[in-house]
């Protein structure tokens, strides 16, 4: 089993492609296929090196990487020509001389304010032009002897598709560039792929391309078309609605394993399970169990698989992915050490839904508060946490090793001593080291941060309150 995931490097790559593609993996892990990759960059105008390398940089980021050395689609236009001029000497292809403009004044329909088309004509099909050295498109020749095309899609079952529909299409422009639907064949079956997994907005391009194999004397490869992601409003996922770029996704903090997990789950399901790993999915993976309907892209519920495997990674491999993939330089900002830093990262991760949130409290901690949250101060500073403070300033300068063993002793004195729960002086410790209430243990947060800042960072807040 031979499949191929096949983006346009016209933009970056997007959501809804990734899913696609790690479809298409899945597929050919699960039945110790091939994965391959075509880079379909016959649309010169838009398409850019750039957005190439964007989408290797997104495939290598949720480690989705083919078996054989990708495609470009345009390095094979010698044996797109070939093609097309063995189709043209079967009579399967035409040349069409007709101009935009003749197109324009016999087939143009107006539909309100809409200018549309109608079929193409035939006006070129069986004749012999001499060879005038003006431009032609190619047209393919819709067999006269086929009436409709059926096809057995794996994920929609049988899909039939009327031939009157279609007109005699053009698959090659008169720049000479081959289009779509001829070039997607004909390196289908260089590629000798079996299974083509596809989005579902491709649909209306199989039996076209159907009708190419077998002019082209192909075996037509087996088909399944996958359901879109949806963005809230029931319309294909856009901008609006979320991120569609996958390295966005990089960006804001997500780990490629839960965008991954989480991506599988939109529109294929294995029971209740929510959460898997590689070699899970890769077990469990089939197409039978693809859902027809399209999925709606739910933030939330990506930020909470997100949290699960944060939870769910070591603190160290957390720090050698964020040091390694995420933010290369970030830890060398910090004066702490890589053990503190690994302490920290432990410390937080339950807390957090992505990695960018992390380093944000991370920082916040490391440069101390600039400002300190209203709610918090209202809720947890009384007319007596100033004294509370005060003492416990004192006690802290008396203190040699600001271990978290020795700090929350010393905590827990001041409370007995006064006869106060510890909550009455955790709080405002809190909201002193990071302008807020919530946060991890106070006492190991002030260990990090050592007896000179924390003291220095009580006696801000001490005169802010009094
Ligand atoms: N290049 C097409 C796209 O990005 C994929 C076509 C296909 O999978 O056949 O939508």
């Amino acid at each position: 089993m031979r499949v191929r995931f096949a983006p346009s490097p016209t933009g970056h790559l997007h959501i809804g492609s990734v899913r696609v593609a790690l479809f298409n993996w899945l597929f050919a892990r699960h039945n110790n296929g091939k994965f391959l990759l075509r880079i379909e960059d016959t649309d010169l105008e838009r398409s850019k090196q750039e957005y190439t390398d964007s989408i290797f940089k997104a495939l290598d980021w949720v480690d989705i990487k083919p078996d054989e050395p990708a495609i470009i689609q345009t390095h094979r236009l010698p044996e797109h020509t070939q093609m097309l001029n063995k189709l043209l000497a079967e009579n399967k292809a035409y040349r069409c001389y007709c101009t935009p403009e003749q197109l324009l004044e016999r087939l143009k329909v107006t539909h309100g304010d809409d200018l549309l088309y109608t079929k193409y004509d035939g006006h070129c099909r069986g004749k012999t032009f001499e060879d005038s050295g003006k431009p032609y498109a190619i047209r393919f020749a819709l067999p006269s002897d086929v009436t409709e095309i059926t096809f057995n899609d794996i994920v929609r079952g049988t899909v039939t598709f009327d031939i009157d529909q279609f007109d005699d299409f053009i698959i090659a422009r008169s720049d000479g560039s081959p289009m779509y639907n001829f070039v997607v064949v004909v390196d289908d079956a260089f590629m000798r792929i079996s299974h083509v997994i596809r989005g579902e907005d491709h649909i209306s391009n199989t039996p076209k391309q159907i009708l190419l194999y077998q002019a082209c004397g192909y075996k037509v490869p087996q088909f399944a078309h996958l359901p879109l992601i949806l963005g809230p409003s029931g319309e294909r996922l856009s901008k609006r609605d979320a991120a569609t770029s996958v390295l966005d996704y990089k960006e804001n903090g997500y780990l490629p394993e839960a965008l991954i997990n989480y991506l599988v789950r939109l529109g294929w399901s294995h029971g209740d399970q929510e959460i898997f790993t590689r070699a899970e999915l890769i077990q469990f993976f089939s197409l039978e169990q693809v859902g027809k309907k399209g999925s709606i892209f739910d933030m939330a519920k990506l930020d909470s698989v997100n949290g699960i495997y944060l939870r769910d990674i070591s603190d160290q491999d957390l720090f050698n992915y964020i040091k390694q993939v995420y933010r290369p330089e970030y830890f060398k900002s910090l004066a702490w050490s890589d053990e503190q830093i690994i302490q920290l990262i432990g410390l937080y991760k339950p807390r957090v839904k992505t990695l960018k949130e992390l380093l944000h409290e991370l920082t916040l901690l490391y440069n101390g508060p600039t400002d300190y949250l209203e709610a918090d101060v209202k809720q947890h500073v009384d007319a007596d946490t100033a004294n509370y403070l005060g003492q416990l300033i004192q006690m802290l300068e008396s203190v040699d090793t600001f271990s978290v063993d020795i700090l929350s002793e010393t905590g827990k004195a001041l409370c007995t001593k006064n006869t106060i729960k510890l909550v009455k002086l955790a709080q405002p410790l809190r909201i002193a080291l990071v302008g807020k209430a919530a946060s991890p243990g106070v006492f190991d947060l002030a260990a990090i941060i050592g007896k000179d800042e924390t003291i220095k960072r009580l006696r801000t807040f001490l005169s802010v309150i009094k």
